[in-house]
């Protein structure tokens, strides 16, 4: 099978599977965890920030920090495809009570301007805004990085205005990797920043949150009242440092394959897709006269798996699992697939 739902079904690698085997744990919990412990200094390390805290799942991970940074009442401003709003479950409402103010971006991307048209004066009649959350890079978006300068701009409106911002990282490092934009540049801008393991760098689970240590241990707090302390959780902090060290810089194949599938792509009748946005590990591309869900189904049988994520658009994720020969396929596959 060429597995291309998504960047999550990467499975560890023989190296990642020793590295967990062979870690030493402790009760997390009671911050006895070696491993735990040196991952979380290595992600603050990495991202210029006081401390981290290693999590399940990258839901969790921001849904803390939104709980983190608010009070129920408060306002949260997203992009309107945020995944934070879109993918989880509408949590933001369910688990910290707060109001989500969306604006609409470019593929995920707004401005400082943007942000100063929906701020409001201080007044009873309207909710308190409290964080912007920022994603980079935006899933929705199609893998879109979020310009450094862009973030820059927004970070001076947010401290004018005395607001918080979070950055929803699940592919910061597919951002850091593409730019070359050294990690702890780009999470400077932000108070708190949420990063996976589970995605491109092939860690079968977990999450960190990293910012300041007073925010980190409000973050540690909600971490077990929402059911995320875990015990031995070295064997899976073992498998994200393993990931981090050794299986990052590789990113830049995903990216690679990404931009020859969409070439490839781009070259077939009926299918709708400019390259140059192809960024980092994302494909989505349009068939305006095909159903989605009927070309998915017909290379599922040949062997190849895809998202359709509307009714005329798929998804393609490269990942550690495909190899760039197994890309070079896709395309005539797809071709067939929608002449069948
Ligand atoms: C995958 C993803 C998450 C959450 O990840 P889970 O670990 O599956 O909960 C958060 N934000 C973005 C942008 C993602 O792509």
């Amino acid at each position: 099978m060429i597995d291309l739902r998504s960047d999550t079904v990467t499975q560890p690698t023989a190296g990642m599977r020793e590295a967990i085997a062979g870690a030493a744990v402790g009760d997390d919990v009671f911050g006895d965890d070696p491993t735990v412990n040196a991952l979380e200094a290595y992600v603050a390390d990495l991202l210029g920030k006081e401390a981290a805290v290693f999590m399940p799942s990258g839901t969790m991970t921001n849904q803390i920090a939104l709980r983190v940074h608010t009070e129920p009442g408060d306002e949260v401003i997203l992009e309107s495809e945020a995944h934070i709003y879109y993918y989880e479950g509408g949590a933001p409402a369910a688990l910290s009570g707060v109001m989500c103010r969306l604006i609409k971006g470019d593929r995920g991307i707004f401005t400082a301007a943007d942000l100063r048209s929906v701020l409001r004066p201080e007044d009873s009649h309207f909710p308190r805004t409290k964080l912007v959350c920022l994603e980079n890079t935006h899933n929705r978006g199609g893998g879109k990085i979020f310009p450094l300068a862009g973030i820059e701009a927004i970070a001076q409106v947010c401290r004018e205005q005395g607001l918080m911002l979070h950055l929803d990282g699940a592919r910061f490092w597919n951002a850091c990797v593409a730019t070359g934009v050294a990690d702890a540049v780009y999470a400077k801008p932000f108070d708190t920043v949420s990063v996976c393991f589970s995605k491109g760098l092939g860690a079968p689970i977990g999450s960190a949150l990293a910012g300041s240590k007073e925010m980190m241990a409000r973050a540690r707090r909600f971490r077990k009242m929402f059911g995320g302390g875990m015990r031995q959780a070295g064997l899976m902090a073992a498998g994200a440092l393993y990931g981090l060290k050794h299986q990052r810089d590789r990113l830049a194949e995903d990216h690679a394959n990404a931009k020859v599938l969409a070439e490839g792509l781009s070259q077939i009748e009926g299918i709708e897709i400019t390259p140059e946005q192809v960024e980092t590990n994302l494909v989505v591309f349009h068939m305006p006269t095909m159903a989605a869900q009927i070309v998915v189904g017909r290379l599922q049988e040949k062997g190849v798996a895809m998202l359709a994520v509307g009714s005329h658009s798929i998804r393609a994720v490269t990942n550690l699992m495909v190899t760039r020969a197994q890309v070079e396929q896709v395309p005539e596959m797809i071709k067939a697939a929608m002449q069948a």
